[in-house]
């Protein structure tokens, strides 16, 4: 079973507001090139069996995404699709709006990505939604590393920072996205030491040198156990991502570089995310 752990449902025309419209063009990058995205997320996602989808709660960096509507177009295909609650810490009723997407919209999940919020993740009102999610058995997924959004702290967005979290929280089940890029070789050191904490691979096949770099450190700090498959729609798709990680080898051509074994990148796209992450399979219910 293939899980994508990494996609995002936005209406850019509703929900992108103007200081994250100049952050994109300042990057080149162009919304419209998604095309109409709720038709393109159900179509692409099928290259995956079930894929966990979310919006985005950021008001530091203009990410408006409601959460009702995330919860509208997953339950368009509930049979393979999983709802995430997104959560700006920095509003006043975030914690209104955990319980609310928990019990009232159906997450099975919690994304935050304090690089956009410009918030440490160890603030108490982060701390707040951890306790949360331990009491209740949600894992949080974490954007980590570097972004096209600028006017916040890098800093929040380091992976030894989640070293702390997971300290203070051993039961919260934590994804580190991205592989924290381009701080791979960090997040590494952070999920082999903690049994709950995992990282991704969205969004990291379309730098090939690097990416075969952190497949390497993988390899030989013997971590791919704790890597998920994710894709990052729209700014890819499961489908091509799949492609790129199983294409990691081939920059190495001549070159003599040692290659990343077929077992150790079937491995992590076969991983058994749901139930390391202890979520639901959306059409069958909790894993035993
Ligand atoms: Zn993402």
């Amino acid at each position: 079973m293939i899980v994508d752990v990494h996609t995002h449902f936005f209406r850019p025309d509703l929900d992108f507001g103007p200081r994250l419209r100049a952050d994109l063009a300042r990057c080149h990058v162009n919304p419209a090139s998604w095309g109409e995205i709720g038709e393109r997320h159900l179509e692409t996602t099928r290259a995956a069996d079930v894929a966990v989808v979310f919006g985005l709660q950021a008001s530091a960096t203009d990410w408006n995404i409601p959460n009702d509507v995330v919860a509208r177009h997953v339950a368009r295909a509930a049979d393979r699709l999983l709802f995430f609650v997104a959560l700006d810490p920095l509003h006043p009723h975030c914690l209104e709006e955990l319980e609310r997407g928990h019990q009232d919209l159906g997450a099975v999940g919690v994304k935050l990505a304090p690089l956009y919020q410009n918030v440490h993740p160890c603030d108490p009102r982060c701390r707040a939604i951890y306790q949360y999610c331990v009491k209740h058995g949600l894992p949080v997924l974490f954007h980590v590393g570097t972004s096209f959004v600028g006017g916040t702290l890098l800093d929040y967005s380091r992976p030894v920072h989640f070293d702390a979290v997971a300290v203070e929280f051993p039961e919260l089940r934590m994804v580190l996205a991205h592989l924290g890029h381009p701080w791979e070789g960090e997040t590494i050191a952070v999920i082999r030491r903690h049994p709950h904490v995992y990282a991704d691979l969205s969004a990291l096949y379309y730098r090939p040198w690097q990416f075969y770099h952190s497949m390497r450190l993988l390899v030989e700090y013997r971590t791919e156990a704790k890597v998920l498959f994710g894709s990052d729609f729209p700014f890819t798709t499961t489908g091509d991502s799949l492609a790129g990680v199983r294409g990691v080898n081939s920059i190495l051509a001549q070159s003599g570089l040692p290659g990343i074994p077929e077992s150790v990148i079937e491995g992590i796209l076969h991983r058994d995310a749901l139930t390391l992450l202890g979520l639901p399979h959306p059409g069958r219910g909790r894993p035993a």
